[in-house]
């Protein structure tokens, strides 16, 4: 598998770091995890064609992961409307409640979608073409439920947190990642005044996580560079030896 950064930042917009998302390439296969706020322009500059990405993965519905899903299935029923080469099917996989609020947002939004385009929506894991999906419920906002993946194909395991407080219990759901992208939204340095946050988690409670769990390598993400990089690795380092990684957007992994 490869992974693309296509977002590493949050929901505060500007110009270093998009909002959450995350593509992975296995083939010719394409998972695309959330779709935060300027990732199709990051997409675009890889070269990518969106149109082609037939599995998306939403962690959960903050508009920092989910803001540019219907963005993309609008631009697929375009593409049906005008080309003889037709667009067969995506799935979104995602957190409990995907199923409902994809029927809203495309009523919404793209309610043509229904004869241009198959949308199927998947709260389970499943197949994405060899990539096996195994969706986890994490701990987040009590406003409603947020989900983790793990990724297994060629015998490599990647794992994404989503949004998520990091509970003790995360560790299992990462266990044996080659590669965690993990929530660190909350740094090192409010870790250390404040202790744990209800809906974030601090590079302290990844490389914890990362340690417990046997990962190789912890990516951290949802990152406001309130903190030198250096600062936040070093944090994630006193509890985790493996590689670690302050990605830029566009950054590329070998899994
Ligand atoms: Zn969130």
């Amino acid at each position: 598998m490869k992974l693309t950064v296509i977002g590493s930042g949050t929901g505060l917009i500007k110009r270093e770091r998009s909002g959450p998302s995350f593509l992975i390439s296995e083939g010719e296969e394409r998972l695309l995890l959330d779709c935060g706020w300027g990732c199709l322009g990051r997409l675009l500059k890889t070269g990518e064609n969106p149109n082609r990405i037939d599995n998306i993965f939403i962690s959960h519905p903050h508009a920092d992961h989910i803001i540019e899903l219907m963005a993309i299935i609008q631009s697929k029923v375009i593409h049906n409307c005008y080309f003889e080469d037709k667009i067969s099917k995506t799935t979104v996989w995602g957190y409990k409640g995907i199923g409902r609020d994809y029927q809203t947002l495309k009523k919404m939004m793209v309610p043509e979608q229904e004869e241009k385009l198959e949308v199927e929506t998947k709260e389970e894991g499943g197949q994405a073409g060899k990539m096996s999906l195994t969706i986890i419920e994490v701990g987040h906002v009590p406003y409603f439920r947020s989900a983790a993946i793990k990724i297994e194909s060629g015998g490599k395991i990647l794992v994404y947190s989503g949004d998520t407080n990091g509970d003790e219990s995360f560790w299992q759901t990462a266990k044996g990642a080659d590669t965690l992208i993990m929530d660190a939204s909350v740094g090192s340095k409010v870790f250390l005044r404040k202790g744990r946050q209800p809906t974030h988690t601090s590079p302290q409670q990844a490389g914890l996580l990362a340690d417990r769990a046997g990962v190789k390598r912890l990516i951290l993400f949802s990152l406001y560079d309130f903190e030198e990089k250096l600062e936040m690795i070093e944090a994630a380092a006193k509890y985790f030896k493996g590689e670690i990684v302050y990605p830029s957007d566009l950054d590329q992994f070998e899994i």
